[in-house]
């Protein structure tokens, strides 16, 4: 088929996703008036997995924080409720070991013990 005899095809109008403006799609599946929204888009995507991710991060540095410090305290044992008021967020860990049922946060870790109790564990690079 060459272009001369290919159908003519007419999009009706669309909204741009990013600006409102109505305008003449050229593709079917287009959803943006022009480059500089298109650009505006992926650019504002891409800055909230970044923000998202460095939220999730810093939830992790915090617990990581405060299991070192607990540690370098030389407090080895806390209770669970106590641990959750220092701010830890059980939810967030970086691993999980299920044979020995302890959660890691990077090099630190620590698992439920009898009495509601956490014992807490690091992991020494220079081991
Ligand atoms: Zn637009």
């Amino acid at each position: 088929m060459t272009l001369k005899n290919a159908p003519l095809i007419f999009f009706t109008d669309k909204k741009c996703d990013v600006c409102g403006e109505s305008y003449k799609p050229v593709r079917a599946k287009q959803r943006f008036c022009s480059t500089q929204c298109h650009n505006r888009y992926h650019n504002t995507e891409r800055l909230k997995k970044t923000t998202e991710f460095a939220d999730v991060l810093r939830i992790l540095q915090k617990n990581h924080e405060i299991l070192s410090n607990l540690w370098k305290a030389g407090k080895k044992k806390i209770l669970l409720a106590e641990l959750l008021k220092l701010g830890f967020k059980s939810e967030y860990i970086t691993s999980f070991s299920q044979k020995e049922r302890i959660n890691f946060v990077f090099n630190t870790a620590y698992r439920l013990i009898a009495g509601e109790q956490v014992e807490i564990f690091k992991i020494s690079p220079n081991k």
